[in-house]
């Protein structure tokens, strides 16, 4: 079976090699308060730096999940209120949880066909903006010169950033935002367990001046254990041996940045003249490059699905609203030329 599932995805070949390979040197019972480990945490970071293109000033942290940062933003980055920019499912979610933590948290919905428009959005009382760069859900994408923008605009205000399907697949420009954070199942072709959370040095800032330290994974406690390179409880101390040992093999994020466009790009050109099978997005230049939304009849999409899985395709439901009008498919660094190959093929008799 070869996935093109938006998460848990597709994970590199090398992964069992690496697993016996973490059996074989310890990793898997090494002490997370050992020099062993501290030598493995700042490996990993420097390569995330390095390969990411994150600035050198900026503290990368560790977390179990993309839902564990949206909640660790309300707990000790949040005071008053937040304010929700989004157009789908998980921007919504985010809403959703921070606001179950902080009642002043503001939804700014808006329309999965264009951007927010930044000069009507009341943002003044905000003190964290949260908008989602990859709407999984819906294949949408805020690109680079809206989140500047937006950053520009509200510089009384953090700007937090969900880049779960995208980190590690698009170039994302860090500074023009305070929090950034992923889960490694979905562009980083790892199995899931890990996320990451990238703090500007303003960000951090606020984190010691709000002084939040009610709970285990409190930002300002995951800071000072940062510090020395280390967490306030026990890692997946193995899913950041792979992820260590993946972003040693993969290019630097301006190739894989091309490479997933250029594939992007052919995605869009097959189905352009398909009648049964369009891309839900119209407007092209919101729409996700890593995950692609593909609508049709709902009794076609099932017979696709069914027919792709006995080829030996896993599709990605549509999710949410969407989930019988849509079905997508993940452009994401750990597929392969020949996989999309193929699954262009077999999908050239439904179009
Ligand atoms: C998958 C996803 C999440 C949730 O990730 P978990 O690791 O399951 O917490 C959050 N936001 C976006 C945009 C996602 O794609």
């Amino acid at each position: 079976m070869i996935s093109f599932y938006p998460g848990p995805s597709r994970t590199y070949d090398d992964i069992p090699k690496y697993v016996k390979e973490a059996h074989r040197e310890g990793v898997l019972s090494m002490n997370h308060r050992s020099d062993e480990f501290v030598a493995l945490s700042k490996m990993t970071i420097k390569l995330l730096k390095e390969k990411l293109n994150i600035p050198r000033n900026y503290t990368i942290f560790f977390t179990s999940s993309a839902t564990e940062c949206w909640e660790l933003i309300a707990q000790s980055l949040i005071t008053k209120k937040s304010a929700h920019l989004y157009n789908g499912a998980f921007g919504e979610k985010w809403f959703e949880y921070t606001q179950r933590l902080v009642p002043g948290a503001k939804a700014f919905p808006f329309d999965k066909e264009g951007e927010p428009d930044t000069k009507k959005l009341q943002l003044k009382t905000a003190d964290v903006i949260c908008i989602t760069q990859n709407e999984t859900s819906n294949g949408t994408q805020l690109n680079e010169r809206f989140i500047s923008l937006l950053q520009k605009m509200n510089s009384h205000a953090l700007l937090a950033v969900d880049v779960t399907s995208s980190m590690g697949g698009v170039a994302l420009n860090f500074k023009s935002a305070d929090v950034w954070f992923a889960s490694v199942q979905k562009c980083f072709g790892l199995p899931a367990g890990l996320a990451l959370m990238v703090c500007s040095p303003k960000a951090i800032e606020k984190i010691k001046s709000i002084g939040e330290k009610k709970h285990y994974n409190s930002l300002l406690f995951m800071n000072e254990m940062m510090d020395q390179w280390q967490t306030s409880y026990t890692p997946n101390v193995m899913a950041i041996y792979l992820l260590m040992r993946a972003m040693q093999k993969v290019d630097p994020i301006h190739l894989i940045h091309k490479k997933l466009t250029a594939r992007y790009q052919a995605w869009e050109s097959f189905f352009r003249h398909s009648e049964k099978l369009t891309l839900l997005i119209e407007n092209k230049k919101v729409r996700s490059t890593t995950v692609l939304t593909i609508t049709g009849a709902p009794e076609y999409l099932d017979q696709v699905k069914t027919a792709a899985r006995k080829a030996g395709f896993v599709l990605g439901e549509g999710y949410g609203a969407l989930k019988k009008e849509t079905f997508r498919i993940a452009n994401f660094p750990a597929i392969k030329k020949k996989e999309i190959a193929k699954l262009m093929k077999f999908m050239a008799h439904f179009l």
